[in-house]
């Protein structure tokens, strides 16, 4: 792909991944047109605090925005607002196209970059659809819980994922009394292992959240008037709420790229330069599956991962590959959650772990937990410990481990004490 034979990209959704994408165009020389199209109606914006302080009301919605209109018209990027693209048809080999919007806009281009996203899971029981049921994804859904939730007292929050825990602790800090239901037997089981979850269980508790573990949804309940009154669960038992939030995960959003001949398999498949299977096309965020190469001594394995860190690296490596640069993504995913005033941060993947170990003392609130593979640090959770979470987030992205006895003693800084990993201890692990 040489750059002088690419004049126009199109960037299917305009959250983190597809503004990384428009700058870096720009930022890696790339001067040809840019149109960038989000079926929101808001200019780019930032999407953690929507949980959070948004619906706390501590921020207004305007102060999320990510780059001002003059930036995008100063950098030569075409936004399109307000417009969703229904379809996308192929013109030519090389990846080359024409998109369609629910406006009737076509849009022709030499590329496109799909950072679609990811949509929330619906909860599929009888009466779901009752007045009251929300769910949060954009800032229109926050908008909306937000009001709604200056009217409402009890409330329901189904699923016990970020989302869930985040709008949780916000409703709870508004004086609302909560209850999160979920099937598994602990908190946020898909991204942290026990020792944070019972952490953050004992925290939410001792806030006056109600945590139901092992329990599933299995009917709203509503009025006449068809407003959601409560949820009845798996035990037969009846839950009253004013409004039931629905955080139960989130799916790609893959159909434009089965519609433009691309493979997909729990996203839109990508190599190491974020191109999908036609070689040209190229995606990057939520909707991306990319193999990760750092995950060391166990195999570039693919991976969807939904963070704004993922997003954002994807999508300069997204925008090398369509200047024809071959940039492979080279970083340790990492995510983080605010939870009342507690951080939890997490960096790699702890899958493949053999064993781990635990740093400071979970009762003083302030703890890790870092996991091996052999010899090898593959990923670590700080519960406020950002100075840790730096110095082993750093290690790892040098390839380096963190002998387990400097780990397992919180009186030894982590300054320092990082140390390269053998290629022969990795062997014999
Ligand atoms: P999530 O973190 O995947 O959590 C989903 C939760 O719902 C899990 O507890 C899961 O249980 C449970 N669940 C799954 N199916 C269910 C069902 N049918 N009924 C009830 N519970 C069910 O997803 P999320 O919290 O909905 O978040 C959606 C997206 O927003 C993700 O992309 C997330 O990363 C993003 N987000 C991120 C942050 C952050 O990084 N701080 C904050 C907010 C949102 P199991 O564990 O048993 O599967």
């Amino acid at each position: 792909v040489g750059d002088s034979e690419v004049r126009s990209v199109l960037i299917v959704g305009a959250c983190q991944a597809g503004v990384h994408v428009a700058v870096s165009l720009r930022e890696q020389g790339y001067q040809g047109s840019i149109t960038m199209v989000s079926a929101e109606a808001h200019l780019p914006y930032n999407r953690p605090p929507l949980s959070k302080a948004l619906l706390k009301g501590e921020i207004v919605a305007d102060s999320l925005v990510l780059r001002s209109r003059e930036f995008y018209e100063d950098q030569g990027i075409d936004l399109v607002l307000g417009e969703r693209v229904l379809s996308l048809t192929r013109a030519g080999e090389e990846g080359a196209g024409l998109a369609r919007t629910d406006a009737g806009r076509i849009i022709d281009f030499d590329r496109v970059a799909l950072t679609v996203g990811s949509r929330p899971r619906r909860l599929a029981v009888p009466g779901a659809d009752a007045d009251g049921v929300l769910y949060l994804r954009d800032m229109d859904d926050a908008v909306t819980l937000r009001d709604r939730l200056a009217e409402a007292s009890r409330i329901v929050v189904v699923g016990g994922g970020f989302i869930g825990l985040e709008v949780a602790a916000s409703a709870r800090l508004l004086g609302k009394h909560v209850t999160v239901v979920l099937p598994a037997q602990r908190l946020m089981a898909r991204a942290v292992g026990e020792a944070a979850a019972e952490f953050f269980r004992t925290e939410h508790e001792s806030h006056g959240v109600r945590i139901r573990t092992q329990l599933s949804v299995t009917e709203v309940i509503s009025d006449s008037k068809g407003a959601v009154r409560g949820i009845r669960t798996s035990d037969g038992d009846v839950l009253a709420a004013d409004l039931v939030i629905v955080g139960i995960g989130a799916d790609p959003r893959v159909e434009l790229a089965e519609e433009f001949g691309l493979a997909v398999d729990n996203g839109i498949k990508v190599d190491e330069h974020a191109l999908a299977s036609d070689g040209y096309t190229v995606a990057a965020g939520d909707c991306a599956n990319m193999p990760n190469p750092l995950s060391h001594g166990r195999g570039a394995e693919r991976m969807r991962l939904e963070s704004l860190n993922n997003a954002t690296e994807q999508a300069k490596v997204a925008a090398a590959s369509l200047v024809g640069a071959r940039t492979p993504y080279r970083t340790i995913p990492w995510f983080w959650s605010d939870q009342f005033d507690h951080k939890l941060q997490v960096a790699g993947v702890a899958a493949g772990f053999d064993h781990l170990v635990l740093r400071g003392a979970v009762e003083e609130r302030r703890f890790s937990v870092l996991y091996y593979a052999g010899p090898e640090l593959i990923a670590a959770e700080c519960v406020n410990s950002p100075a840790d979470f730096a110095l082993i987030r750093g290690a790892m992205l040098r390839g380096h481990t963190i002998p387990e006895q400097v780990a397992a003693d919180a009186t030894i800084s982590l300054r320092g004490s990082a140390v390269p990993l053998e290629p022969e201890l990795l062997e014999t692990a």
